[in-house]
């Protein structure tokens, strides 16, 4: 160990599908890998964050469950999902705005999966599971987002 300390180290690693071998300090290594990190900040890592820093542990993107949910907590019965407003078709909501050109296909494929997730989140409940679903947009800034977290404990809690 101590004789690799300080040395450049060869390092092989996949961004974007790309494969780039490069030989970066171990200073330069841990920044480039901050910067990769930063750009996986996405909103559902930001939930799972506040549910870890809560003592809440969870399993991700479960493929065992209908609709394959971002974040399962067995400890609590709880499943969540993370939506994006556009895809599922969020109600009343400025972001699920369709867009003006080829209005009628967008139209059938929201409807689709509306249709998809509330057969699966049905089967969920069925099943006996507690299902919350957060919207990005309640999430999207960060005010926001605190309080819909705040609520999220709760929601989660009162499964007990
Ligand atoms: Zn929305």
């Amino acid at each position: 160990m101590a004789a690799s300390r300080g040395r450049s180290e060869r390092l092989t690693h996949h961004i974007r599908g790309v494969s780039i071998a490069d030989i970066y300090s171990k200073e330069k290594r841990s920044e480039v890998m901050s910067k990769i990190r930063s750009k996986e900040t996405k909103p559902e890592i930001l939930v799972r964050k506040f549910l870890f820093s809560k003592g809440f542990r969870y399993r991700i993107n479960d493929k065992r469950y209908p609709g394959k949910p971002d974040i399962v907590l067995p400890k609590y019965h709880t499943i969540l999902f993370i939506h994006g407003c556009f895809w599922h078709g969020h109600e009343n909501c400025k972001a699920a705005k369709l867009p003006e050109t080829n209005k009628d296909f967008w139209k059938k494929k929201i409807f689709d999966n509306i249709v998809r997730d509330r057969k699966n989140i049905g089967k969920l409940r069925g099943e006996g599971w507690n299902v919350i679903i957060i919207w990005l947009c309640e999430i999207k800034n960060k005010s926001d987002r605190v309080r819909r977290l705040e609520r999220l404990i709760g929601e989660i809690a009162n499964e007990t």
